[in-house]
């Protein structure tokens, strides 16, 4: 008797129940999927990550004694999808069974889902072992705001706790101590890249015309393809990157492309790494170096992946598909063309798009303040923004680049990731960045040609958003800082504001 077990390319998870001891009757599939390099425009560097991580996961998994067969996409372009891949499989091996593991995106356990319909076998589905709540947390958790949800999961988990199961160093969060900005002369470490060699990929999707975006040196791929290269990337975050990482966690500079950022997105979200592994390697590095790295520096990286990354996935199954729907600021405008070239005069949106197409990776605070911010200020539909954001990044997989593009960068949703938008003028970003001193735009002035696009436009998405924004109790401070300006002032800004969106594409 065959059973077919399918893995998709982001269930790299060695660890797996599946995987513990190789059976003759079991017969894994993996496949390079046309489907899946085209329901968006990627980055060539994902592309090229994703098949060559494909690639030696499948091979370890034979070299350990596992049937694989592996479908290049030399291979599988005679398949229309993925469905009619496997029924082919199915029906070549005679399988008596089929197997898959949750898929992490609505589109593809909706098409499994549909395709075990059709089929006259038992179909089983197995959890992916990754994640460290299920997929329906949403409804096991009280509360739906995410500083109690990761409290809850530090307890569950016991995570940065006192015996008696209190917050270490007596708060749950650091992030007031997270803001600091970047001392000018400061000697950013390098960043620890990978060289591995992908040109017989790169040829590969040559030969089948495959549509990408961004640059890559496929004969050096920096990016992490299997779990050593993971390993040793979380190794080098640990020794040289965290005991500043929670410091200049919200930190820009035109000087370096990832800071203290760890970079571990993609080895997590194809599960090369598995978060609690990262999150104890985390807490026990912390703990045997505690005079260097200090409580706030660890905590801070915890957060994010025990906090966020959870709360996301949580939020995106329990909200899906009308998620994807939302836009609740009825945002219209076209995506500017620099989105796809970084030619623009504005420094900081420049940098950040520029060094995203170079290395396929922008950091938190350059996703969400800079390139995410100026969308939400002039007003891009999070239609064909989430397509950026889900083609261009290396880690960029829905149900973690949705909520995050869709709700805490855009409040598409309303307010379910966080209480108030995420807009700001070019006062934050010159606070937080290096970047104004360089820029043709000046920060400082408010309205009038030359003037930050960032300060006027924030000011005209405040104003055209009153009748939604107005009650909010955390805006009320900046509509009543907006009320006390002078109104032949306001009325300036709202025209620099006009000019600016009038000719967004060529700014
Ligand atoms: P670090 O700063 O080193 O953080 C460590 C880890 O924490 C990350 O690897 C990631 O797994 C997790 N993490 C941090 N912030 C978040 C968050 N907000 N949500 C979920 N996990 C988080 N992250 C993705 O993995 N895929 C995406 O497609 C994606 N799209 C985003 C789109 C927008 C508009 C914004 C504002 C954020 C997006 N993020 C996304 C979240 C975050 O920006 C990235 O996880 C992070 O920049 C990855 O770099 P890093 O590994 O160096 O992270
Ligand atoms: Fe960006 Fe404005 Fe600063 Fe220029 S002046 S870098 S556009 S915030």
């Amino acid at each position: 008797m065959t059973q077919v077990r399918l893995i998709l390319g982001d269930q790299l998870n060695a660890s797996h129940s599946w995987f513990q001891l190789p059976d003759d009757d079991v017969l894994f599939v993996m496949a390079e999927l046309p489907q899946e390099t085209a329901y968006v425009v990627h980055h060539r560097q994902k592309v090229l990550a994703f098949f060559a991580a494909m690639r030696r996961f499948a091979s370890a998994l034979e070299r350990a004694g596992h049937r694989v067969r592996y479908f290049t996409l030399d291979d599988s372009a005679a398949y229309a999808d993925l469905p009619e891949l496997l029924r082919r499989v199915l029906n070549e091996t005679s399988a008596e069974a089929f197997a898959y593991q949750w898929p992490d995106e609505y589109r593809l356990d909706q098409q499994l889902a549909d395709f075990a319909r059709t089929l006259d076998l038992p179909v089983s589905v197995a959890d992916t072992e990754h994640f460290l709540t299920a997929r329906d947390a949403w409804e096991h958790y009280s509360t739906h705001r995410m500083e109690y949800f990761y409290r809850a999961l530090r307890r569950e988990y016991q995570v940065l706790l006192d015996d008696d199961g209190k917050p270490l160093g007596g708060q749950w969060n650091f992030d007031a101590d997270n803001r600091a900005r970047l001392p000018r002369e400061a000697a950013l470490p390098e960043p620890l890249v990978f060289a591995t060699d992908v040109t017989d990929i790169d040829q590969m999707l040559d030969r089948h015309d495959v549509q990408t975006l961004g640059v890559a040196d496929p004969s050096a791929l920096l990016w992490p393809v299997n779990r050593a290269q993971s390993r040793e990337l979380l190794q080098y975050f640990l020794k040289h990157l965290l005991p500043a990482f929670g410091r200049y966690q919200d930190a820009m500079t035109p000087d370096g492309w990832s800071l203290y950022h760890s970079r571990l997105s993609f080895s997590l979200n194809t599960k090369m790494l598995h978060p609690l592994e990262v999150i104890r390697a985390a807490e026990a590095h912390w703990q045997a170096n505690q005079a260097q790295i200090t409580l706030a520096q660890v905590e801070g990286f915890i957060r994010q992946i025990l906090g966020w990354r959870e709360y996301v996935r949580a939020l995106y199954w329990h909200h899906m598909p009308d998620y994807r729907q939302r836009n609740h600021l009825s945002a219209q405008r076209p995506l500017p063309d620099y989105y796809w070239t970084g030619k623009t005069d504005m420094a900081c949106m420049a940098h950040a798009i520029g060094q995203s197409l170079e290395y396929a990776y922008a950091h938190h605070i350059q996703r969400l303040m800079v390139t995410g911010n100026f969308a939400l200020l002039a007003g891009v539909h999070p239609d064909v923004l989430d397509d950026w954001y889900l083609g261009i990044y290396i880690d960029a997989i829905e149900w973690v680049e949705l909520p995050n593009t869709r709700g805490m960068s855009q409040y598409a949703d309303g307010g379910l990731m966080g209480s108030k938008p995420y807009a700001a003028s070019g006062q934050y970003v010159n606070k937080m960045s290096h970047y104004c001193k360089t820029c043709a735009y000046d920060v400082k002035a408010k309205s009038g040609e030359g003037s930050c696009p960032f300060n006027s436009l924030y000011w005209h998405f405040l104003n055209r958003h009153r009748d939604r924004l107005g009650d909010n109790p955390r805006m009320k401070l900046v509509y009543a800082n907006w009320d006390r300006q002078a109104p032949a002032q306001r009325k300036d800004v709202l025209a620099t504001a006009e000019v600016y969106l009038a000719r967004l594409n060529t700014l």
